[in-house]
């Protein structure tokens, strides 16, 4: 038979969180094989594996080498890769299953967030050939040193992005529990509509702001190659949402997408004197602490003194108040003050740079639900507001609807 094409797919944890699922899988990807296609298949650890690793490793050390989370974290999608094989051979069809040394996906030696440095695809190409259906491990490479490397949390979808685009697959799917991207979060907004068509840097922008489909770098990775994603549900035969370089629309769509964030926590410091340096010295301790900052707001000065709050992952909040409470005398400043009851809600859309008076119409809208927001940020296709977090969800349906996003 000629074959139809190559297609990498690549099932997230909770498409394999159990036997039944894990032979749903099989049988999915054994039916793209019957209709002639060469199948790549990548997969992650089964259900919250992940995250129970995490858990386990912390149980015996707080801080864990990263070279040794990574040779613990790794062991999860072995496992899925090598039950999956077992399960399409029992539906009759050969499989084989690889880690991500065993494929040649090459990294740098940086723990816990390797970057893809290259892939040899000799042996994947190899095994296509002699007719078996390919599993990679995702999430894993190895560095220079031959040791294990994982891409960061999410790194499946970016092992998916990179073997489809050097093996240059004709389909990239990426299968999760949910049927698409969706204008929001559907769980806060049943209204919320599944989105046919998104553009990477949308995509991109609703990743890093908060909506928890795709890995942000697998996206920028996408992006920089053009590789097209269509997202998927492995439940449901139906299409899902194609991620893609433009998207041609009939009319233009202002906002395309509203993302919502509750992780994160700001902390102010006040009364700064407004110095040179000062800001300089603040960002330098976090950055050296390994705090990494969303965003910054300083306010104008009148009095010689400033304030300046920033925001950060919540996790981080514990280690960000110790690295502010050393350096506050050094920084002659006043109150350090910790807010982790703060929620971001953000609109997204490429159409808002031919757009004037969004901002301005987003703003209004949440001032309708009595919302305060606290902080600004906008990118050319976002524009984020931090405000408190029991506010978020009457935030998020008004704008959904005030933008027109349930049509
Ligand atoms: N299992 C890894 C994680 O949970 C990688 C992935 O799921 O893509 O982050
Ligand atoms: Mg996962």
């Amino acid at each position: 038979m000629m074959g139809k094409g190559l297609i990498v797919q690549k099932f997230g944890g909770s498409s394999v969180a159990n036997p039944e699922r894990i032979q749903n899988v099989a049988k999915r990807v054994v039916g793209y094989k019957k209709q002639g296609y060469d199948v790549v298949v990548v997969v992650s650890a089964l259900g919250d594996t992940t995250d129970e690793l995490i858990e386990l490793a912390n149980q015996i050390n707080t801080e864990p080498s990263e070279r040794e989370m990574d040779m613990l974290l790794s062991t999860g999608e072995q496992i899925s890769v090598a039950l999956l094989a077992m399960a399409i051979h029992k539906l009759g069809l050969e499989a084989i299953s690889f880690t991500g040394l065993q494929v040649g996906i090459l990294t740098d030696t940086s723990h816990t967030r390797a970057r893809i440095l290259k892939i040899d695809t000799v042996r994947i190409k190899k095994e296509l050939k002699s007719g078996n259906i390919v599993i990679v491990a995702g999430f894993q490479g190895v560095n220079t040193n031959h040791d294990i490397t994982t891409l960061g949390r999410g790194g499946s979808d970016l092992t998916a992005v990179a073997l489809a685009k050097e093996l240059k697959a004709d389909e990239c799917e990426i299968y999760t529990d949910v049927e698409g991207i969706y204008t929001t979060d559907p769980r806060i907004e049943p209204k919320a509509k599944k989105i046919k068509e998104i553009t990477y840097d949308e995509m991109l922008e609703m990743a890093s702001l908060g909506a928890q489909v795709m890995q942000a770098r697998s996206i920028e990775v996408a992006k920089k190659f053009d590789v097209p994603i269509h997202v998927r549900s492995s439940l449901s035969p139906n299409t899902g949402t194609m991620i893609i370089r433009e998207v041609k629309r009939m009319e233009e769509v202002v906002v395309s997408g509203i993302t919502l964030n509750k992780n994160e926590a700001k902390i102010t410091v006040c009364d700064l004197p407004d110095k040179p340096g000062v800001a300089a010295k603040i960002f330098k301790e976090l950055s050296e602490g390994g705090v990494s900052v969303d965003m910054i707001v300083q306010n104008v000065s009148h009095t010689r003194k400033t304030d300046i709050s920033f925001t950060i992952a919540k996790t981080e909040s514990p280690r960000a108040m110790k690295i502010m409470k050393k350096v506050k005398d050094e920084l002659g400043a006043g109150e350090i003050l910790q807010d982790d009851d703060i929620a971001r809600v953000a609109i997204v859309g490429v159409g808002m740079k031919s757009h004037p008076g969004v901002a301005a119409k987003m703003f209004e809208i949440l001032a309708n639900q009595k919302i305060n927001i606290e902080m600004i940020s906008t990118s050319d296709i976002s524009i984020s507001c931090i405000i408190k977090k029991k506010t978020v969800e009457a935030a998020v349906k008004a704008l959904h609807l005030e933008f027109g996003l349930e049509k």
